[in-house]
């Protein structure tokens, strides 16, 4: 559990690489737009890795007929936004309200443990994450961590 200073923008690269196979499989197409300039986070890499991973699947496994996964990444203040889009069917109001409780999940063979998994990690990196859903529009999810630049 080594804490270092991470371009988020690398690790997000290296998630979208690992699961470039996966998401061709279903059809989606994953698009990264994270800028020029490094944002930087201080954490536990494969931790870090692990968050992308759970949300990215979650959002390739939602969009049964394929489409595109939009992720946003920028410096807002002092912090690293990622936003992370997909074209899938939605969140309802009561979904989201259980969605990170342990076991919760709505597919045959899911665990309902990722989300409850990414919830601990961001918190324990000093963040937060956030879901925002309409009905048909797709789900939107919010990761913000602190932003820390390592020493020059
Ligand atoms: P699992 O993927 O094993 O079901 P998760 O904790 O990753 O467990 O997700 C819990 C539930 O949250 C999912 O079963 C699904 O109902 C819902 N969910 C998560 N992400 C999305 C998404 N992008 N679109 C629609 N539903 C989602
Ligand atoms: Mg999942």
């Amino acid at each position: 559990y080594e804490l270092t200073h991470q371009d988020t923008r690398r690790v997000l690269y290296d998630v979208v690489t690992l699961l470039e196979a996966q998401a061709a499989l279903h059809d989606t197409q994953i698009v990264v737009d994270a800028g020029k300039e490094p944002l930087w986070i201080f954490g536990v890499e494969n931790q870090i890795k692990q968050v992308f991973i759970n949300i990215l699947k979650n959002a390739i496994e939602a969009m049964v007929d394929g489409g595109k996964i939009s992720v946003h990444c920028r410096l807002e203040g002092e912090s690293v936004i990622v936003q992370i889009a997909d074209q899938g069917p939605g969140i309802s109001q009561e979904q989201l309200s259980k969605m990170g409780q342990p076991f919760y999940t709505t597919k045959d063979k899911g665990t309902g443990l990722g989300l409850m998994v990414t919830y601990k990690i961001i918190d324990n990196h000093n963040g937060t994450v956030t879901a925002h859903s309409e009905m048909g529009e797709g789900a939107i999810f919010t990761i913000l961590l602190p932003y820390s630049a390592p020493p020059s």
